[in-house]
């Protein structure tokens, strides 16, 4: 067991079974062992690639999409362009190189990144060393000051924690961590059964739900609500809500078990893109999408956008363009799997607006 372990046990050993969601948190974010907050996990060398890891094509999009955007919403004159979790800050370099084609967007923008890994801020403090725009970092939405905003959030939620909870003959016990004879991390139920969840299924069912999205959903989408404003979901995940769990532990592009080294390998579960639609509106926004990572790449010009790199590229540099628009926007390439349809994008615009690119209105 690792140091993190040993304190979680300690943990448990004094406050008795900890909620898998608490877990999560302490796993990805504890302040000195947390797996984001002391390495970059991108990369081949990394655990994860993440999109704008594989091409500059999807953050360069990304950069159109808002700049439109921008326009759509009226111009206002001073917008808070937010990315939630940026990673390394290639996305967001690359949105600003491509939206430079809009003078008065660049002119607007103030870049707030959401970010609680010290690591990271390192990394996005590099990448975006040579901005051409403010750029301001956050612990948390809350801090990030109040008005017209974009906010970008590409596999952000994935990261969030989730609880689970399992159906016994008397209703549904939330999943909790306790310690085995031998002081192990093991899986149990709490005793007492939920009074608030009223779904039905068979025993031995098990539902996901992650409380800790919905409250960011809920900021987010009050202050889309506030006007002049729109956010950008994209993530991998589903479309309907559903039973069955989807928390999965990777290290070094492996699955890996999640209670076994904590803090050493990346926790993520799929995003319940119904749940988030249903706390966007309850919140008083509207919602768009979602589609598939594939549609919406695709009708913001992906396709175009590779043709015009592969002009000016070696054969090779064309090749690698082809693969990475295939990994983008299709469900297999060769063996692998591609993020085409299993990642999706959901906008979150105020009441009663238009849709927006990429976006069709239901
Ligand atoms: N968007 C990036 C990185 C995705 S990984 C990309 O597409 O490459 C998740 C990111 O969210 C990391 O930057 C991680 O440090 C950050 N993160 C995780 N939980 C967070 C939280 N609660 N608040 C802010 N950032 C968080």
């Amino acid at each position: 067991m690792n140091e993190l372990g040993r304190m979680i046990r300690d943990s448990i050993r004094h406050d008795g079974p900890m909620a898998l969601d608490t877990f999560m948190a302490v796993a990805l974010g504890h302040s000195r062992h947390g797996y984001y907050m002391t390495r970059d996990p991108f990369g081949r060398a990394g655990d994860f690639i993440t999109a704008p890891e594989i091409s500059q094509m999807f953050g360069e999009l990304i950069g159109l999409w808002a700049a439109e955007v921008w326009s759509m919403l009226g111009e206002p004159a001073r917008i808070n362009l937010i990315e939630l979790g940026p990673g390394r800050g290639t996305l967001m370099s690359d949105a600003l190189r491509a939206a430079r084609v809009s003078n008065g967007f660049c002119a607007a923008i103030e870049v707030h990144l959401v970010e609680t890994s010290p690591v990271l801020r390192d990394a996005q403090q590099k990448t975006l060393a040579q901005a051409q725009a403010p750029v301001r970092w956050h612990t948390a939405l809350d801090d990030v000051p109040e008005g017209p905003c974009l906010v970008i959030a590409n596999e952000f939620f994935d990261a969030l924690p989730v609880r689970h909870y399992m159906r016994a003959k008397d209703g549904w016990h939330q999943r909790v961590i306790g310690l085995d004879d031998k002081g192990e991390l093991i899986f149990g139920l709490a005793p007492d059964s939920e009074t608030l969840i009223t779904a039905d299924a068979p025993e031995g069912t098990l539902l996901e739900l992650s409380p800790a999205s919905q409250l960011m959903m809920n900021a987010l989408a009050k202050r889309i609500a506030a006007g002049q404003s729109a956010a950008l979901v994209i993530d991998y995940g589903h479309v309907e809500t559903g039973f069955g769990e989807t928390l999965q532990a990777l290290k070094n592009h492996r699955p890996a078990d999640v209670l076994a080294s904590p803090g050493e390998a990346d926790l993520t579960a799929h995003v319940d893109f119904a749940a988030l639609s249903r706390a966007a509106i309850a919140a008083g926004a509207d919602v768009q999408g979602p589609v598939t990572q594939g549609e919406f790449l695709m009708r913001l010009g992906i396709a175009q956008r590779a043709e015009t790199l592969k002009r000016r590229a070696t054969p090779e540099q064309a090749q690698a363009v082809d693969l990475a628009l295939a990994r983008l926007v299709t469900e297999r390439v060769g063996a692998a799997p591609g993020m085409g349809t299993l990642f999706k994008a959901l906008a979150i615009a105020p009441r009663g607006g238009p849709a927006l690119p990429g976006f069709v209105r239901g």
